[in-house]
């Protein structure tokens, strides 16, 4: 909750006032200029950027790390197929986009919102628009971690793309019931075993149809977002797809897992 929340006349203020404080340049290499309406985020760093392109899984987003052709599924969704039945993230989970989500996250610098938002938007909104979509549901804190950090980064993330493509955000229907899961020397069978139960239904979750999408920051291996698909699948959902504003890739070097899925991340 908190900044995110608190309407249009807030964050111009929230913007003037970060103007007045911050100088404005870019807060990744501190040379070029970059303002609040770039996330504080400069041109040659953002150009630095890399955007998930096909071909990738057509199940999980994943792109191969050697020649495909055409539709293919990676070997994990070949042999343990998620419950979501796709996953797309805009960006490759590397540079300047980790650096930002850490930030972003784990020290409260919401400034990076546009650097991540922009992008997210503009390959979600296209590739999802068509569709006619009963709800989006970010993927949720432990209410403890909600509270000590003061906001969920994937609700910052979902609601603009639940306003563009004219769906509710609905943040009452699953619940992270885990705070403390140490994925740390699982492997990823394992991982996902342990973030089967991490989630449930809401208390005051009701039954649900149609087609949802769920939202999260960063995807690295699908755990958590499968376990909130599988919720939701529960709950009366017909389909579930999950969008990320980045992925991990192989390419990227796969994550520093125990930083992204970490306890109630
Ligand atoms: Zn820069
Ligand atoms: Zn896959």
């Amino acid at each position: 909750m908190g900044i995110a929340s608190a309407g249009t006349w807030l964050r111009q203020g929230l913007e003037g006032f970060l103007s007045l404080v911050y100088p404005e340049v870019c807060a990744l290499c501190r040379e070029h200029p970059a303002g609040v309406q770039e996330g504080f985020v400069c041109g040659p760093c953002r150009s630095a950027v890399q955007r998930v392109l096909p071909p990738f899984c057509e199940r999980c987003g994943l792109p191969p790390s050697g020649e495909v052709s055409g539709r293919h599924a990676c070997a994990h969704c070949r042999d343990f197929r998620p419950p979501f039945e796709s996953a797309r993230a805009a960006l490759i989970a590397k540079g300047p986009v980790l650096d930002v989500l850490h930030r972003f996250k784990y020290r409260g610098e919401l400034w990076f919102e546009p650097f991540l938002r922009d992008p997210f938007l503009s390959a979600a909104v296209p590739a999802l628009c068509s569709d006619a979509w009963t709800g989006l549901v970010p993927v949720p804190l432990h209410p403890v971690k909600e509270r000590e950090r003061e906001f969920n980064q994937a609700e910052i993330l979902g609601r603009p793309l639940a306003r563009a493509l004219g769906i509710p955000m609905e943040c009452r229907l699953v619940r992270r019931t885990l705070p403390t899961v140490t994925q740390t020397r699982l492997s990823r069978e394992e991982r996902a075993e342990n973030m089967r139960d991490a989630f449930q239904p809401h208390p005051s979750a009701r039954r649900i149809q149609g087609d949802w999408i769920v939202v999260d920051d960063v995807f690295t291996t699908g755990a958590t977002s499968g376990a909130v698909a599988r919720v939701l699948l529960e709950l009366g959902a017909r389909k579930v797809v999950v969008w990320s504003v980045a992925r991990a890739t192989l390419e990227g070097g796969l994550l520093p897992e125990d930083a992204w899925e970490s306890p109630g991340s």
